[in-house]
């Protein structure tokens, strides 16, 4: 298979900082291009057991900074329209991530988006603006969404994709979420799914890809191949923030949208 990219789309890579411009995407043998489904419990379980089984043992550590007792939890997410459901997020108290928070960050973009990109919990400046995916990673996963023709502006809506993250508050001191936080949280980000009904979700960090699929794997033997995730298929891409870290890494990323872009290219 030979990848041609136009000249503005290696303009782009440069500007994600990919210097090869080679046929990125592997072959991917049949059996590992078939939906993978994550592994669910047998029985019945609930989600905070789901999530306390699946999470690497770092983020089980107990008695971590802002920790504290689950407040309720709001009923009937499940069938919230949007207005209601950015209210009720907006308002909620269901685990102590609320008391730090300065804003909750709900997600943005468009609402009915073939492409949903789930990252991990709002860090310093997501709070302080209320918006996923700001500062300098932000501006990266900016120029990696233009080199797929994408973007996240609202004047282009037939391009523009819808962000969100796995937390909507801010955990102090950027740790990891606890196990009950991610699942007093999860039925939101389950119910902004419901509503946008993506073609496709990309879900970016390590963190964020654990939490979806209810694994303990490394990004690296979850990537190349597609999950899903309650019937959406999801692939699995690093953190911009982390390639801003890993520069050597981004060539890895430009595989993923290229294997996310061909199976939403599919289901045109
Ligand atoms: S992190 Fe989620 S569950 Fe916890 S208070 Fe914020 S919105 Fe509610």
């Amino acid at each position: 298979m030979t990848a041609r990219w136009s000249e503005r789309q290696v303009a782009m890579l440069r500007e994600m900082g990919v210097q090869h411009f080679w046929p990125l995407q592997p072959e991917v043998p049949p059996e590992a291009s078939a939906v993978a489904r994550p592994a669910l419990p047998a029985e019945p379980v609930s989600a905070a057991a789901a999530v306390a089984q699946a999470l690497p043992q770092r983020a089980l550590a107990p008695a971590q900074a802002g920790a504290a007792p689950l407040g309720p939890r709001p009923i009937g997410v499940e069938t919230m329209d949007w207005p209601t459901l950015r209210d009720t997020v907006t308002g909620c108290e269901a685990c102590g991530l609320c008391r730090g928070r300065r804003n909750t960050v709900f997600g943005v973009g468009n609402t009915r988006a073939r492409w949903m990109l789930v990252g991990e919990a709002p860090g310093e400046q997501e709070d302080r603006l209320g918006e996923p995916f700001v500062g300098r990673a932000g501006q990266l996963l900016d120029r990696m969404l233009a080199a797929t023709g994408l973007t996240r502006a609202e004047d282009e809506a037939e391009r523009q994709v819808y962000i969100a993250n796995v937390i909507k508050c801010r955990p102090p001191g950027n740790r990891n979420p606890l196990p009950e936080e991610v699942a007093q949280c999860e039925p939101y980000l389950l119910r902004q799914v419901a509503l946008v009904q993506p073609t496709l979700i990309l879900a970016m960090g390590r963190f964020a890809v654990q939490s979806l699929l209810k694994s303990s794997e490394p990004i690296g033997r979850l990537r190349g191949r597609v999950h899903d995730y309650h019937g959406v298929p999801l692939v699995v891409t690093y953190h911009p923030a982390y390639l801003l870290r890993n520069p050597a890494d981004k060539a890895l990323a430009w595989d993923d949208l290229c294997l996310a872009r061909e199976l939403v290219q599919s289901r045109a």
